[in-house]
């Protein structure tokens, strides 16, 4: 039996899932949610010594449920957020910094037009405090334990993925991926390796952080009950939706719509560069070879439906939206910015605000509701636009996932506005596929089974007064 294990380290919950190549039979073993504290406004930690438990807990009942009967361990993993941790006792120096975590937002403002020009055009990524550079940095100023374990060479620091690796192998293996590190903002994505001068712009020492490798590397072992587990296939967890969905061509695409919605573009071999906001990353490494893509993040989507159900109370169900938004015909002029924690791809404005414009009183609750998952689906459509522009690259198709995949409304208005198909697989776990596909890449075994379970939504015509209506309305929040 060619098994393996894929284990997706979240934002907030880490599970495991089993999945055997030969037969394609998948399932979600163990799921253990992990804390997260706020200890000043705007800060978001977890404690590192929690999610490495839970990793086990999930690890090692997917490993007992198989009966020990595995070929291999994938990772994939939230991205951006950091650990420092001691060299020899293996604990945490202080608690994660989440990615969402903006306490160094003050200084990502205060960097020099320069310094910006200098990070965009070597690491593809916008200045911001969500990539890992800044939260490095503000450990070794600001934590004793951090600038202790340095003077006595005992810090590293890393990924979350980096720092369970080194647990799960005792200690062997001092390793991150091509898709995590080049979310750090320290790594050169036309090099493939940190950049020195980036280091110390930052003020980071290259000997703290962990050696980069290929997705499909074989990184070390995992050792229980007598037997050894080889970990293949590392990978953040955006970029493993992209490769679990197949999106390994130039001009496959894939959107998450979860919480945020995360578009990623694959671009092929060619780096990718935006002048428009739009973040240029690596979608994966295999065979050797890099394959690129852009990036574009929306910090709120399925939020919006949260919002309008629980401070609202417009619908009970996440599910109801849908009905509703068949419901009438249109939005009759509404549109709905749902900016609760400020913008992000392609504007970049923490500070803005969300807005709901147009109404009447002939508006009702389904043109509001209509309008949010609208929202969503307009800014896949402005976001791709860009990203098409700025690669040359044209769009063949569309992979969707995350929760609010489900609904039939905003897939079918999604395709209309992208004028491609939008195809949304019936396993909606992409993001540990991923990984799982990885690490049989990196282990040479055949995956016998093409998951063909899809939906698919065709494009009929595009909204583009309506379209237009809400770019007008974003503007409004940018102001
Ligand atoms: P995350 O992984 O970011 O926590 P999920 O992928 O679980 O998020 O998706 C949850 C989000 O999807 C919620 O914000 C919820 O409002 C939205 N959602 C769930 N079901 C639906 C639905 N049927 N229609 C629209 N939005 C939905």
């Amino acid at each position: 039996m060619n098994k393996v294990i894929g284990i997706d380290i979240g934002t907030t919950s880490v599970r495991s899932a089993l999945y055997n190549a030969d037969t394609g039979e998948f399932s979600i073993v163990k799921q253990k949610t992990v804390e997260q504290y706020y200890p000043q406004i705007g800060w978001v930690e977890e404690d590192a010594d929690e999610i490495y438990l839970s990793t086990i807990l999930c690890l090692n009942d997917a490993l007992d449920s198989a009966l020990l009967d595995v070929k291999g361990i994938g990772i994939t993993n939230m991205r951006e957020t950091v650990v420092a941790w001691d060299k020899i006792t293996h604990k945490p120096l202080y608690n994660a910094i989440i990615w969402q975590c903006r306490r160094t937002k003050e200084y990502c403002e205060a960097m020099s037009e320069a310094d910006k020009k200098l990070i965009k055009d070597k690491t593809g990524l916008v200045v911001d405090a969500y990539f890992s550079a800044s939260k490095i940095k503000w450990l070794i100023d600001n934590v004793p334990q951090v600038q202790r374990a340095f003077s006595q060479d005992r810090l590293m620091v890393g990924t979350v993925e980096s720092y369970i690796v080194y647990r799960l192998t005792g200690g062997q293996s001092f390793v991150t991926d091509v898709t995590n590190a080049s979310r750090t903002m320290l790594f050169n994505i036309a090099t493939l390796d940190y950049d020195d001068e980036l280091l110390q712009l930052f003020g980071i020492p290259r000997k703290i952080l962990p050696e980069i490798v290929d997705n499909d590397k074989v990184v070390g072992e995992y050792r229980y009950e007598g037997k050894s587990f080889p970990i293949c296939g590392l990978i953040g967890d955006q970029q493993s939706a992209l490769y679990g969905q197949d999106c390994l061509t130039p001009g496959s695409a894939k959107i998450t719509y979860g919480t945020g919605m995360f578009l990623l573009f694959n671009t092929g071999d060619k780096i990718p560069s935006s002048e428009s906001g739009i973040l240029s990353t690596v979608a994966y490494k295999v065979d050797g070879k890099a394959c690129y893509a852009l990036e574009g993040s929306v910090f709120n989507a399925g939020t919006a439906i949260q919002w309008l159900r629980d401070k609202l109370g417009l619908i009970t169900e996440a599910s109801e939206s849908e009905v509703l938004a068949y419901s009438v015909q249109g939005t009759q002029g509404v549109c709905f910015v749902p900016a609760f924690t400020g913008l992000g791809a392609p504007y970049w404005k923490p500070d803005a605000t969300g807005l709901i414009t147009g109404i009447t009183r002939d508006t009702g609750r389904a043109h509001i509701i209509r309008a949010a998952l609208e929202s969503m689906a307009f800014s896949a459509r402005q976001l791709f636009a860009l990203m098409q522009e700025d690669s040359g690259v044209k769009l063949s198709f569309i992979r969707a996932d995350g929760g609010a995949a489900v609904n039939k409304f905003l897939m079918g208005f999604q395709a209309d506005e992208l004028g491609v198909e939008v195809r949304v697989p019936l396993n909606p776990e992409s993001t540990v596929l991923g990984a799982i596909k990885l690490c049989l890449k990196g282990l040479g075994i055949e995956n016998k089974v093409v998951d063909d379970g899809i939906a698919v939504y065709k494009p009929q015509k595009a909204h583009d007064e309506e379209y237009k209506n809400w770019l007008k309305a974003v503007e409004r929040c940018v102001l």
